[in-house]
């Protein structure tokens, strides 16, 4: 079965009560069972059965079932948002006085996070770059996974998810990698040699910019040292399910950042059209970015797409013809990068990515508002840069929006 087939059919049919053809919203909050006995094997995991919907729901497990039929993985458990997933996925694993090695120039979001888990003893050390000796040079032996980003955003460096795998593996500990910006279309993560892959639903897989949600992935192979991980001792019995088996029955329901039904189904829906959405996101952005690179006001692009860029090579080894849809712009200076998102017709000035429409934004009085110069170079957020989400909209359109607000600009 090929991608665009898979979307539609793989792990999804009609269904068996009514015919319907997407997902029924089960909007319950908990399911009843006809006996007392039913219920307590549902309770024991004797049998299947949902029971509440923070901890299973039809709706949100079709969803559930589709990713992981795309990622190759053995289960998932869908989440809340993108942080909710992020949250879980390391907490799962990593406890107080342990710590997590992360490649920088990750989505702000998740870096703030790493800095909320400092209260709860739990420390994230940054690779100083994407090179795997980079990393391993601050792997120690509290180290209990390494986090990347296909391509981090916004820095747009692109990780070698089979040399960090390998050198995860060789000091046993996990690789864990956000797919959310790249989505199993461009890869897997799991062939690769990753371990747990965590989305941000409200991007690429929903498309169309109209819920939150996030997902969690496992690839059911790393080999656990319960000595290392003694938190999955208790699971041992699930034998490759141990990762989701301790997180749905422990932080998966305790925190309570479940996916609403009605958001799963939402996901459902964009993810049917994922690829071919992807497929014009990528040739609008490379476009987009060949355009922009020979344009007198714009000082410099980064795009993995562009045979200058540091990472072609990688990012052409492990997504083929395909860069992702986000690039980043400098045009000298924050008043040249206000009045150029101020002039734009069509793109949207907001905070996201991976939406049909374009998307821009000045990362660093917004998102990165909060933090430090020097924090910001890490991240490659600079005081001049713009971060621009390529949408589904003629290339033509989009190329003369971008043209007619650079004229705009008074020149660097
Ligand atoms: C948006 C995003 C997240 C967080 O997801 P939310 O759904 O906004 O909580 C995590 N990682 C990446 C790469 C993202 O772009």
């Amino acid at each position: 079965m090929k991608f665009n087939t898979a979307l539609l059919h793989g792990e999804f049919g009609a269904d068996s009560k009514t015919g319907a053809t997407t997902v029924p919203i089960y909007q319950s909050s908990a399911f009843e069972q006809e006996t007392a006995e039913k219920l307590e094997n549902i309770f024991k995991g004797r049998e299947p059965g949902f029971l509440y919907t923070r901890i299973s729901n039809p709706t949100i497990e079709a969803f559930e079932k589709r990713i992981n039929f795309l990622e190759g993985g053995v289960g998932s458990a869908a989440c809340s948002s993108g942080m909710a997933a992020v949250t879980l996925a390391l907490l799962n694993i990593v406890r107080s006085g342990e710590e997590i090695v992360s490649g920088s120039g990750i989505f702000g979001g998740t870096y703030s996070l790493f800095g909320c888990f400092e209260d709860f003893g739990i420390t994230a050390r940054y690779a100083k770059d994407n090179s795997a000796e980079s990393f391993e040079e601050i792997i120690n032996d509290r180290t209990r996974v390494i986090y990347i980003e296909t391509i981090g955003n916004p820095k747009l460096d692109v990780y070698d998810i089979k040399e960090l795998s390998g050198l995860a593996h060789s000091h046993g500990i996990p690789l864990v990698v956000d797919n959310t910006v790249t989505t199993p279309y461009l890869v897997k993560p799991f062939e690769l040699g990753a371990d747990i892959v965590i989305h941000s639903t409200s991007k690429y897989i929903n498309g169309s910019g109209n819920s939150i949600g996030g997902i969690i992935v496992d690839g059911g192979k790393f080999k656990w040292d319960f000595e290392k991980f003694p938190s999955l001792n208790a699971y041992k019995k699930f034998g490759g399910f141990v990762y989701l088996a301790k997180l749905r029955k422990t932080l998966f329901k305790d925190f309570g950042a479940c996916m609403a039904p009605f958001n799963a189904y939402l996901c459902s829906l964009g993810l049917e059209t994922m690829a071919l959405r992807m497929d014009r996101l990528c040739s609008n952005a490379l476009q987009l970015a060949r355009a922009l690179q020979s344009h007198p006001g714009v000082t410099a692009v980064n795009y993995p797409g562009l045979e200058a860029s540091h990472d072609f090579e990688v990012a052409g080894k492990q997504f083929g013809d395909k860069f992702g849809a986000i690039l980043t712009i400098r045009v000298g200076s924050k008043e040249n990068a206000f009045k150029l998102i101020n002039s734009l017709k069509y793109a949207y000035n907001l905070s996201n990515i991976g939406d049909v429409r374009t998307l821009v934004i000045h990362p660093a009085s917004t998102i990165y508002a909060t933090n430090t110069v020097e924090e910001m170079e890490k991240m490659g957020v600079y005081d001049d840069l713009i971060r621009i989400s390529v949408g589904i909209e003629d290339f033509e359109d989009i190329r003369e929006d971008f043209e007619q607000a650079l004229e705009k600009m008074s020149r660097p």
